[in-house]
């Protein structure tokens, strides 16, 4: 991990934006289609078209790079996320977002499908692409990896990794830490094979209570948050920690909720939804807009946990996805329209350096301790080897006077004794247990005292033992989640690295080879300009006049054009939420003739006493007193 990159503060190339067209499915083609969307990835351009007899100019969009239905998932990660993941790797906080309509490949995009190396989507790539960096990595380097797996359904909190999925979580914030989340379980991870342990049973919770698993996904919002603590002697000569965060977020669909006559739990989701999605957007646009002095980002669960990744410390990749085919052009147009505002978002992205929420320190800490108090041995009380010279005369000690006195006693005679003393010791009672079975000459009341001294003795010895062995125990466990670099733990992900790296190298050559033919491009377009300019005469001027007019004027058309579109959305959308409040009065309507009837005024008036709004949770509270 290079120490010495600087920290300059970069704040133009930490949001990315590209886009992702999936190629036509087999239903599609069946019913057939046509293709609205075209892509080219060299000018980074996409051009959607009415494929209807209107005469509505095609619009094009530009974003930093475009995938076509063709494009690889190898060359997908390698192009977007590896350079976010090398980021965390040194220390960054990064965000990858899927953004788009239900079925147009958010969470192919993310996850892939895993049995199969090419296919394999962004989250399972970057592990791969994790530990590889860390096999690589320097020997006193030590890394410390984690994930926690979340999803956000109806403005709850779950924890997809967490033993009990009835329970939802509270979002909290700290002044030293931030914003995080209260109880969300987090994993330590060794190897790339954990996680396909971890994601297994972060699907299988997904569904649990699911009635419909397709509504449920698209409906609820997934992130996968893996943080990556690393630490290494600075140049001061002291261990310094850099933890980085990553978010792979696959968000819920994007396009309009259908709204045919919702009522109770249905209204109650769709709502929520709209207010996650929308509060996203409504962020975006605060952030991009220049004006706004607030940005919402408190008033959605999302919002509030991806604060960092939009406008704060954080390299951010949006993905957005669309659908190739003529009937989704309203979503696809919306979809990229999203994507264009985001592309005018601003972060300021740095290392973080010894955060205070930071475990690797506290955990080498604790292994140092557990190795000196292993080293020392362990505490036994009347420990001398040579024999007990711990005095039984303990009648009448009560009160607490008598318990202290014997406390400070018992302090007094014990020692710490090491393991190898431990076994001396027990080959020293067995000793005398048997010269005193032997011994003839001996009161039985005598003999019996002495057994039982014997007895303590042993006792107390496999105490200690025991604590040894418990501290043993701790020290395994917690070396065990420390991983140490260059220790190479690819195992089977192995493959996948090399499948990523040959990969990267192979799209280095085609960048080379693209960029070349881009400038090629570029010149010829450049000379083709400077020769238009070139007027010999005023014919010429006028006649090259009349094309740049021309020009403008399709400018102008299409600016037109955008604008009774955006007038349009935004009709649509304002239409969309006075159709909400409308439900929800209806709603609320009801829930009043239901309280009237069955809830006596007095007991109203006294519940409207003591509740209070919960702005942590988004609830209303009855503070009981
Ligand atoms: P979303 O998560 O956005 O709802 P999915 O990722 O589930 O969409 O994709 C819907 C279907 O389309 C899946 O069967 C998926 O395998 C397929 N698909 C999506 N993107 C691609 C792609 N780029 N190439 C091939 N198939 C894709
Ligand atoms: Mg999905």
């Amino acid at each position: 991990m290079p120490i010495n990159k600087s920290e300059k503060p970069e704040s133009c190339d930490n949001v990315k934006v590209v886009v992702r067209c999936r190629p036509l499915n087999d239903r599609e083609k069946s019913m057939c289609y046509k293709q609205a969307v075209s892509v080219d990835e060299m000018r980074g351009t996409i051009t959607v078209h009415k494929t209807d007899s209107s005469n509505e100019p095609p619009k094009t969009f530009t974003f930093d790079t475009v995938f076509g239905p063709e494009s690889k998932q190898l060359d997908v990660y390698n192009l977007t996320a590896r350079p976010i993941i090398d980021s965390v790797l040194e220390g960054y906080n990064g965000t990858i977002f899927a953004y788009g309509q239900t079925g147009t490949g958010k969470t192919f995009t993310m996850e892939g499908v895993r049995a199969v190396p090419e296919l394999r989507g962004i989250i399972p790539n970057s592990f791969a692409h994790i530990f590889g960096h860390i096999a690589k990595a320097e020997g006193d380097t030590r890394f410390l990896v984690r994930v926690s797996y979340l999803e956000i359904y109806n403005e709850e909190v779950r924890d997809l990794l967490g033993k009990d999925q009835t329970q939802r979580l509270e979002v909290k914030e700290r002044p030293d830490v931030g914003v995080y989340i209260k109880d969300l379980s987090a994993y330590v991870v060794n190897n790339a094979d954990d996680m396909d342990r971890i994601m297994t049973l972060g699907h299988k919770n997904r569904s649990v209570g699911a009635t419909n698993m397709n509504e449920h996904s698209s409906r609820s919002h997934a992130i996968f948050t893996i943080t990556i603590e690393c630490s290494e002697k600075g140049v001061d000569g002291n261990m310094h920690v850099r933890m980085g965060k990553l978010h792979l977020v696959d968000l819920a669909g994007s396009e309009r909720q259908a709204k045919t006559g919702a009522t109770g739990q249905r209204l109650k989701e769709a709502t929520k939804i709209n207010l996650s999605l929308s509060t996203l957007g409504n962020v975006i646009s605060a952030l991009v807009d220049g004006k706004s002095t607030h940005v919402p980002y408190r008033n959605s669960k999302l919002t509030r946990l991806l604060q960092d990744s939009l406008g704060g410390n954080s390299k951010t990749m949006m993905c957005a996805n669309i659908g190739p085919a003529d009937y989704n052009y309203d979503e696809t147009i919306s979809t990229l329209r999203y994507a264009n505002r985001a592309k005018n978002i601003k972060n300021k992205a740095r290392i973080n350096e010894d955060p205070k929420d930071a475990l690797l320190r506290q955990f080498q800490k604790e292994i140092e301790e557990l190795k000196k108090k292993l080293e020392e041995g362990e505490e036994i009380s009347g420990s001398d080897i040579s024999g007990s010279e711990e005095d039984d005369d303990e009648e009448g000690e009560v009160g607490e006077d008598g318990e202290k006195r014997k406390k400070r006693r018992d302090q007094a005679g014990k020692k710490k004794v090491s393991p190898d003393k431990m076994v001396e010791m027990q080959a020293k009672i067995d000793e005398e247990r048997k010269a005193l079975e032997t011994k003839l000459d001996m009161e039985e009341e005598e003999r019996n005292k002495a057994r039982a001294e014997l007895e303590k003795r042993e006792k107390d010895l496999l105490k200690a033992q025991q604590e040894h062995q418990s501290l043993l125990e701790k020290l395994s466990a917690l070396e065990k989640k420390v991983i140490v670099g260059g220790v190479d733990l690819l195992a089977k992900a192995e493959e996948q690295e090399k499948l990523l790296e040959e990969s990267n190298m192979e799209l280095e050559e085609r960048r080379k080879r693209a960029e070349q033919l881009r400038r090629e491009l570029e010149e010829k377009e450049q000379e083709r300009l400077d020769i238009e300019e070139k007027y010999t005469s005023l014919q010429e001027e006028a006649q090259g006049k009349t094309k740049k007019l021309k020009k403008v004027w399709t400018m102008l058309m299409a600016a037109k054009s955008e604008m009774a579109d955006l007038q349009q959305e935004h009709q649509r959308e304002i239409e969309g939420l006075l159709e909400n409040i409308r439900q929800l009065s209806r709603e609320l309507r009801l829930q009043m003739l239901i309280i009237d009837n069955f809830i006596p005024q007095d007991y109203q008036e006294m519940i409207e006493n003591y509740v209070h709004w919960n702005e942590d949770i988004g609830e209303w509270q009855l503070e009981i007193t």
